[in-house]
């Protein structure tokens, strides 16, 4: 038996083939929940669920206030189990509680507060100005995009799920989801927050289950209308592809490989602790962490002290602890992955300044945790595959230049293009910089700021489009252009049919 269900068409229920498949806590080992494992029927299910909720039901027929008071609801229950879906958001991704508390849950609750209010304010019909044609009434009529699925990962779950649900109830859309496969957990209880909320059956529907089957379905089958995926530069291409067969609309957040540029005017304490905490949050299992610092060589020096001293302050041990900076990795598959690239890196580059592998001080409890130290490489040259290719973990490649045009070209010498930041005490040099780097996000003096009010998304190998801000409100909407010829009878403003001669 499962412990919980998956949501499918308004209703809880066990997947199809009655599977299921355990979820642990990467920080001890401990299973902490047999989960449904959905496979290609319930995909199908919840999709054609979500296409009757689409086509005959009222959701999309409502008002925009309508979906907007909807959505506050679903603010309002997931602020009453706020404490509960911290927890299960911690203990399941291996991210401290401290940033389950202060970001997963208030950054789920953001993103259905601004969609909302975007369903209120945006208008759905747009008069338009003058005619470009014979006398005649233009305007845009703002329509929902059909059935969206969202597909997403595993390092920042219930925010993911948020920010792929909430954009697309709030346009009029239905939904299907389905979470990573590690960290399903907070996804599964989000169905019952939302359930509670009592939306028309359908309108969302939330499956756990692997992405080569339930995923390919939900990016392939032609009764979805858009799919907005994020996770790997990788899957991204396949997912391009699946959703090719009828031309879907395709939403892309991926990998990346950020700079943050440290330029010599920097105060250097305030730089090294924004590098610190622009790479090593959540352990630098964040997609737009800055996992390349540039480090201006005046500096340099004195800056790579600072950063080796800060660094080896970071505590990293249990998540639950409040006083823990950095909790395991999501899974021993990750740890892994890190420990190739780290032994990549001593090839390549040599002995790493501070980490490099597990703390040695871990209690008992956590021996069979996935825990790497903050590890950080010096004196990298750009083309070396530890700066080129994403880790997903905690690792830091520093690497000098001399001037700016330099950092600019390094910066932008990567297959990806998410973010990035620059570190300066004139914010006129900084900017000029900021206005050079080919990537969708640019911190100034900070990093890791997103907010559901600011657009996020990526310039090349990064993704397509723009999820949050008013931009990722729209991109969950069609655009229809109506044109109102007022002559209903008579040719005076109709002499355009002459050309056929009718
Ligand atoms: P992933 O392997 O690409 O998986 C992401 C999601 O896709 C998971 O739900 C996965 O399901 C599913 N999936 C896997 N193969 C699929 C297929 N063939 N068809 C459809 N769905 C499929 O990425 P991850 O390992 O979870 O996450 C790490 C990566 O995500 C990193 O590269 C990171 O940069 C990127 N990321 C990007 C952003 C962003 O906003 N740009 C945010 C977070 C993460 P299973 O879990 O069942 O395999
Ligand atoms: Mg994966």
């Amino acid at each position: 038996m499962a412990d919980y269900q998956l949501f499918i068409d308004g209703a809880f229920t066990d997947a199809a083939s009655g599977e299921t498949f355990a979820t642990y806590n990467p920080g001890t080992g401990q299973k902490l929940a047999d989960l449904p494992k959905a496979g290609r029927d319930d995909a199908i299910r919840a999709i054609e669920a979500a296409r009757k909720a689409f086509d005959e039901g009222p959701w999309p027929k409502m008002s925009g206030a309508e979906r907007a008071a909807k959505l506050r609801r679903i603010v309002e229950l997931i602020n009453q189990h706020s404490a509960e879906l911290a927890e299960l958001e911690a203990l399941d991704s291996g991210g401290t509680i401290l940033k389950a508390q202060m970001a997963d849950v208030p950054g789920a609750v953001s993103a259905f507060e601004w969609f909302a209010r975007m369903a209120e304010e945006r208008p759905d019909r747009v008069d338009l100005e003058g005619s470009p044609f014979p006398v005649s009434q233009n305007y845009i009529r703002y329509e929902p995009i059909g059935v969206c699925t969202g597909i997403i990962p595993w390092n920042f779950p219930l925010i993911m799920a948020a920010w792929k649900i909430a954009p697309a109830l709030a346009a009029g859309n239905t939904s299907v989801l389905k979470p990573a496969s590690l960290t399903s957990l907070s996804a599964l209880k989000l169905a019952q927050i939302i359930a509670e909320a009592d939306l028309p059956p359908g309108v969302v529907n939330i499956l756990a289950g692997p992405g080569g089957t339930v995923g390919e379905e939900l990016a392939s089958n032609p009764l979805v209308d858009k799919t907005a995926f994020t996770g790997s530069t990788e899957v991204g291409r396949r997912i391009m592809q699946l959703a090719s067969g009828t031309v879907k609309a395709v939403t892309l957040e991926l990998g990346g490989k950020s700079a943050n540029i440290v330029l010599d005017d920097a105060d250097l304490d305030l730089a090294a602790a924004g590098v610190l905490w622009g790479t090593f949050f959540h352990g630098g299992q964040v997609c737009e962490s800055g996992t390349r610092a540039l480090v201006q060589r005046g500096i340099y020096d004195e800056f790579i002290s600072l950063l080796v001293e800060k660094a080896n302050n970071i505590v990293v041990g249990d998540q639950m602890e409040m006083t823990t900076n950095i909790g395991p990795l999501v899974s021993r598959g990750q740890v892994e992955t890190v420990e190739r690239y780290v032994k990549l890196g001593r090839d390549e580059v040599g002995e790493p300044l501070c980490g490099g592998g597990a703390p040695d001080n871990l209690p008992d409890h956590l021996d069979k945790g996935a825990f790497y130290r903050p590890t950080i490489f010096a004196d990298v040259d750009n083309k070396a595959k530890i700066a080129q290719e994403e880790i997903f973990g905690p690792v830091l490649c520093v690497i000098p230049f001399d001037t700016d045009d330099e950092a600019v070209a390094i910066a932008n010498d990567s297959i990806y293009g998410l973010a990035g930041g620059v570190q300066s005490g004139n914010i006129e040099r900084a900017e000029a910089v900021a206005a050079r780097m080919r990537t969708g996000t640019v911190w100034i003096n900070d990093y890791h700021l997103i907010s559901p009010e600011r657009p996020f998304g990526g310039y090349k190998q990064s993704g397509i489009g723009r999820e949050l801000g008013t931009q990722g409100y729209d991109i969950y909407r069609q655009v229809k252009h109506v044109h109102i010829n007022p002559e209903t009878s008579g040719r005076d403003n109709h002499f355009h049919y002459g050309v056929l001669g009718v």
